[in-house]
């Protein structure tokens, strides 16, 4: 088989564990190289330059980034990230694994991602502004509601997208809600889009204590990253019954709290979470090995690696972040028997409500927050359900099953819509 975009390297970038996944996948499928030569290839990529003037008056210049990796069962769909590392061989990765995602849940979209290589927290709101609008600017002739759909991850937020569908709109000469998800309710955003992930994850969380025989009631969890999955998840689990033992951000992590909400008030006052006064601190890894039923990394790529795998023990592992799992990760949490929920299942609550608020956008009719939980809870147990069964028939990881089901639905899309001309 040829590698269509990028040849393999012997280090393990996030776009090589992507295509790695997606190598066993379509093997799996027994699917031909046309397939993998048309399936490991993204669609369109666009590299922007996005000038921003500081407020002291100095003009510097970042790496944009907007990579649409599949239309082909729809308009492409996917976050956009303001973090000082990101490069294109991992947008590419990010717009992959949003393809098999989207297509897992069964939602009308392709996939995408995009992105600005700035460190966020070095701009003032104004600056932040200003770069989210020309950046917008920037790659406006790709996207829109029927052709590309950002949405917040890592480093963005409702702010960054009410910016997004106000540029996107002026430009349109009217108002285009459509064109992003993860907006304010007042500008079209829906009920409930700024928990979903976390809610989806505190769900799988849910299912796999189930199907594990373990009662949530009492249950224990770590989470990696205090953002916006880390933090939802946490507060959703706490609801359910699990005790949150330690969470962490890029500064490190907290243990001996009492309540996610309080914690969560003293960073905000902060900043930090490592130096909350009243609870111990600990490092990333540190966190990574707490004797815990469950284990959710909730902040970037690579955090379960050849390193930190070994010693992990917790029985149970949902992935709330997008791959943060190494193949060599992942085989060391196989041969240790844990019960891994892979990204494309774990962390698609968010995208699954984002469909919700693009349909309630089209149709300019909002639902309510139990029919955007009750509709949610549906998908994501129908998903469950395929994956599961998937597994459990074939033998297989539910990685291995979630990849299939969403990598086998994207290629019956390419065989049946054929090839132009
Ligand atoms: P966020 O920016 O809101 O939060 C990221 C968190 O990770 C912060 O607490 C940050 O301090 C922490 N972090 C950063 N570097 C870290 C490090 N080296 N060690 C530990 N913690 C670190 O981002 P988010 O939206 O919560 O996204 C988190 C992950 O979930 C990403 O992988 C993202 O792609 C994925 N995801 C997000 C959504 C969504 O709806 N926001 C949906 C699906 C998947």
């Amino acid at each position: 088989m040829t590698m269509a975009f990028k040849e393999r390297s012997s280090t393990e970038s996030p776009l090589d564990t992507a295509l790695s996944q997606l190598r066993r996948a379509i093997e799996q499928l027994r699917l031909s190289e046309s397939d993998w030569n048309t399936l490991s290839t993204p669609r369109r990529i666009l590299e922007v330059a996005v000038p921003l003037r500081r407020d002291d008056g100095r003009v510097e210049m970042y790496k944009g980034y907007r990579v649409q990796y599949s239309t082909t069962r729809g308009p492409s769909k996917g976050g956009v990230r303001f973090h000082q590392n990101i490069d294109l061989d991992e947008t590419v990765a990010l717009a992959m694994l949003m393809t098999w995602k989207c297509a897992l849940a069964n939602l009308p979209y392709g996939g995408a991602k995009g992105g600005v290589a700035v460190d966020p927290a070095k701009l003032s709101l104004a600056e932040n502004e200003r770069l989210t609008r020309r950046y917008t600017s920037e790659i406006l002739p790709i996207i829109g509601p029927e052709r590309d759909i950002p949405a917040p991850d890592v480093g963005t937020d409702e702010r960054n997208m009410a910016w997004m569908m106000d540029t996107y709109s002026v430009n349109a000469g009217f108002s285009v809600p459509g064109v992003v998800t993860g907006k304010p309710i007042v500008l079209g955003g829906s009920l409930g889009r700024t928990s979903a992930t976390g809610d989806g994850v505190a769900i799988l969380v849910r299912e796999a204590l189930k199907l594990k025989g373990i009662d949530p009631k009492g249950a224990t969890v770590a989470i990696q990253g205090f953002g916006k999955v880390g933090y939802w998840a946490a507060i959703a689990l706490e609801q359910m019954g699990l005790k949150v033992v330690a969470v962490s951000d890029a500064s490190g992590g907290a243990t001996g709290f009492d309540s996610v909400a309080d914690l969560k008030k003293h960073v905000q006052e902060s900043g930090n979470l490592s130096s909350v006064p009243g609870t111990d601190s600990l490092t990333n890894t540190e966190l990574l090995h707490l004797g815990v039923d469950v284990l959710v990394p909730a902040a970037l790529s690579d955090a379960i690696t050849e390193a930190t795998a070994p010693g992990i023990k917790a029985k149970i592992v949902v992935e709330g972040a997008n791959a943060p799992t190494t193949p060599a990760g992942d085989a060391i949490m196989n041969d240790k028997g844990l019960f891994v929920i892979p990204d494309i299942l774990a962390n698609c609550g968010g995208v699954i409500v984002s469909y919700f608020e693009w349909v309630q956008d089209k149709q300019n009719y909002f639902w309510s927050a139990k029919e955007v939980k009750d509709n949610l809870n549906s998908i994501l147990m129908r998903a469950i359900a395929e994956v599961s069964d998937k597994a459990k028939g074939e033998h297989l990881t539910w990685r291995e099953a979630a990849n299939m089901v969403g990598v086998a639905r994207v290629a019956q899309a390419h065989h049946l819509r054929g090839l132009y001309p």
